[in-house]
């Protein structure tokens, strides 16, 4: 041991262990030990790193533990019906928070829908959720039930979502797709969320990729098609024949159209079944923004 003899070149692994750090240190400053040596602290970096992640999934300055906040949105989803555990995984990864007004921070996780700027809104957590459960149901069965035998998710494949709006369906979509586009047609919002997704991407190693698309999403996104899943966030008076044309076979379409005395807007499910046909079923009312055509 280096105390006995103090001549030899003190030993560096394996570490004693009044050498090593239990706890991280704010601000990186430097730790000694009872001789006065610099504590080496092997795990600093990886500490350093897990910090940095909880800094950006955290709202700063608002007293609000994010991390709590959304398990507790997840369990309120749980127990709500929302049974896909993919699903339930990703509400628990993408922090809700970030896309919304510094402002509106606060109501983040409460199941509201919130203005995101231009007039747009998000949805409330509980509609995404139930929407995108829908989108994995396999064809036939228009609600998916984890308990239910034979009725295992669908993977959602290559997926189409029309009106990126924040980008957090998007995200959230991106956990549980293999490839997701997503298409805006107001510019500002597109750019607002291709930024705010890049910054998770690079502040959250292994954070999926989107693809987004400024456009008009009435026609689809014809260059990335077939689609294996469809979802639209903004109704109009019938689904556009792009969308349908778009949709692979065995693929499953979802979005809010009005139905057919104007006015109120119901779910309409689409599928494609093997041999080419489309099947229509209908699920609840629901209130989205207009999907308008052209681009801003
Ligand atoms: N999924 C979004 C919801 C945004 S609200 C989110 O998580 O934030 C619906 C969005 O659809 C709005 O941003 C609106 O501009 C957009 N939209 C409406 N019509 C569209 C169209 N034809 N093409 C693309 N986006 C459209």
């Amino acid at each position: 041991m280096s105390e006995g003899h103090p001549e030899r070149k003190p030993r560096r692994f394996p570490l004693q262990l009044d050498r090593v750090s239990a706890a991280p240190v704010a601000g990186g400053a430097a730790r000694l030990s009872r001789d006065g040596r610099e504590v080496l602290r092997p795990q600093a970096p990886l500490q350093h790193a897990a910090q940095e992640r909880l800094r950006h999934t955290t709202p700063q300055g608002v007293g609000l533990d994010s991390l709590r906040v959304r398990a507790r949105m997840v369990e309120r989803l749980a127990a709500e019906g929302i049974s896909h555990p993919g699903l339930l995984h990703a509400f628990g990864q993408v922090p809700r928070h970030q896309f919304v007004d510094s402002a509106l921070v606060n109501q983040a996780y409460e199941d509201t829908s919130l203005p995101i700027g231009l007039g747009q809104t998000i949805s409330k957590p509980s509609v995404v959720a139930a929407m995108i459960q829908m989108l994995c149901a396999r064809p036939g069965l228009p609600v998916f039930h984890a308990a239910r035998p034979g009725s295992e998710a669908r993977p959602l494949g290559a997926c189409l979502e029309i009106g990126t709006g924040c980008g957090y369906q998007a995200a959230l979509l991106a956990h549980l797709a293999r490839q997701v586009v997503s298409i805006e047609r107001l510019r500002d919002l597109h750019l607002k969320a291709r930024a705010q997704l890049d910054q998770l991407r690079q502040s959250l190693p292994g954070w999926p990729d989107v693809r987004l698309v400024y456009g008009d999403g009435m026609v689809g996104h014809a260059p990335q098609a077939p689609y294996d899943t469809i979802i639209a966030a903004a109704g109009g008076a019938a689904l556009p024949q792009a969308w349908l044309d778009q949709l692979a076979p065995g693929g499953r379409l979802v979005a809010p159209v009005e139905d057919a005395r104007g006015g109120q807007q119901v779910l309409s499910i689409v599928d494609r079944l093997p041999d080419g046909s489309l099947q229509h079923s209908r699920a609840g009312a629901v209130l989205f923004v207009p999907l308008k055509s052209g681009t801003t």
